[in-house]
């Protein structure tokens, strides 16, 4: 099936906007085992029935995006009614929610605002829940005088309007003209403290072995998302394959990010965590509090940058840090075990090394990090020793996602590697 997307906007032009519902949507599809064969950005005006007309001629399946609303440049409506040769009328169903949207609001509805009740005879209206401009459906019968095979989607502009009318309307619809619609399946594995490249070593191999299967590799933030579809047999054919191979390495299975899983499976422990960063800079306890639910988990985040900062806050003796260096085993254990006892949390993770780019020395090049899992309940402290060089934002990426792996390891009783 191919699909195409036509993002309308003089603004995305422009680069005032940038085009994130041609990203989530090419998201979306993927979900649904399906590729995105051509995205189309135009200004508003007539370049907008230009690019339908071109997408639609050529594609199974055509979502075209913005130029709903009340305004002069706003003609996706018109251009295609037009295209398909199709007249207007007034929808009855839509001028009600329309009046009743601006009743609430205190506002009079105006002769603009009743241009987006106007409805293409055969389109389908999808409701608009968080808007005004309700997205129309084309069936694929009314492109059929042109020669046309293409079903038409107009969508809402705004990504918060756009979002839930794709999922609600777009996606069953897709999934019931899909011949294989119901058997397709697709799974992410995420998989973290291992390369890309050591992936492939150990599973692409035999992945590619197996019939019927798309393999695909997303690099994300610290991390590889493992992507199988096709037919249900041949995905979770591989997924076990996966599984057996780098099992432990598997952060999640539904795209959650490791912050995420890590807040979620603390939570589930009723157990907290505290953070001790030096050459980070509050990175970790940054992602930690991206999560939504983390104050159940995450209540103190000390960021001890100076000497002085890890002695006053974590009681690390100034002389360990003189005789071992900041940036070393000795130090990261004070920092993760005082930040422990200072907390009163259930984990500490500690950090401390050296992010650069001066700084190093022969024994510690920049890059070298020391993370520290301090923990109740009689569990030894670990550091580990990592080798981060390049810039500091990555360093800070790849320690913090270094810290919070030792510990959803240390959740999961899996053995925290040397
Ligand atoms: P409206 O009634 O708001 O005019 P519309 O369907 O006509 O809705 P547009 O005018 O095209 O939509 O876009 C409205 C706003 O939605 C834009 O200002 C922009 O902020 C956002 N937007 C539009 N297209 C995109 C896109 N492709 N990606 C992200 N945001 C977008
Ligand atoms: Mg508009």
């Amino acid at each position: 099936m191919r699909i195409e997307l036509v993002n309308t906007g003089t603004e995305l032009c422009l680069g005032d906007t940038i085009n994130t519902n041609a990203a989530w949507i090419g998201q979306r599809m993927a979900a649904l085992g399906l590729e995105v064969a051509r995205q189309t950005i135009v200004p508003d005006g007539g370049a907008v029935r230009e690019a339908i007309e071109e997408a639609a001629a050529r594609a199974d399946v055509v979502l075209i995006s913005g130029g709903l609303g009340p305004t002069n440049d706003d003609v996706t409506r018109e251009s295609t009614a037009e295209l398909l040769g199709l007249s207007m009328q007034q929808d009855a169903a839509v001028t009600a929610h329309l009046e009743s949207y601006f009743n609430k609001r205190n506002k009079p509805v105006s002769a603009a605002t009743l241009r987006q009740a106007m409805v293409p005879v055969g389109a389908v209206v999808m409701d608009n829940a968080f808007g005004t401009a309700p997205g129309l459906y084309f069936p694929a019968e009314l492109a059929a005088a042109r020669g046309w095979h293409s079903h038409l989607f107009l969508l809402p502009g705004p990504p918060r309007e756009l979002k839930p009318m794709v999922e609600s309307w777009v996606e069953p619809r897709l999934r019931a003209l899909l011949p294989d619609g119901d058997t397709r399946r697709v799974i992410y594995l995420r998989i973290t403290g291992i390369g890309e490249s050591d992936i492939v070593e150990k599973v692409e191999k035999d992945l590619e072995a197996i019939a019927g299967l798309e393999l695909g590799y997303c690099i994300g933030k610290g991390d590889v998302d493992v992507r199988l579809a096709g037919q249900i047999g041949p995905v979770e054919q591989a997924a076990t394959l996966v599984r057996e191979r780098l099992g432990d390495c598997i952060v999640s299975e539904d795209r959650r990010v490791l912050e995420e899983v890590l807040v979620q499976e603390l939570a589930a422990r009723g157990q907290w965590l505290a953070t001790a960063e030096s050459c980070t800079g509050g990175y970790l306890s940054s992602r930690i509090t991206d999560v939504s639910g983390s104050s159940r988990v995450f209540g103190h985040g000390f960021i001890t940058y100076a000497n002085e900062a890890k002695a006053q806050h974590l009681g690390v003796p100034l002389a360990l840090i003189e005789s071992h260096g900041a940036v070393s085993e000795e130090v990261a254990t004070a920092m993760a075990e005082g930040c422990l006892r200072v907390s009163g949390a259930d984990h500490a993770l500690a950090i401390t090394g050296i992010a650069g780019p001066t700084g190093g020395t022969e024994g510690k090049p920049v890059g070298t990090v020391f993370v520290g899992l301090a923990s109740k309940g009689g569990l030894p402290t670990v550091v580990r020793r990592y080798y981060y060089p390049g810039a500091r934002d990555r360093f800070k990426l790849l320690t913090s996602q270094a810290a919070m792996e030792m510990l959803r390891r240390r959740l999961l009783g899996i053995t925290i590697p040397g």
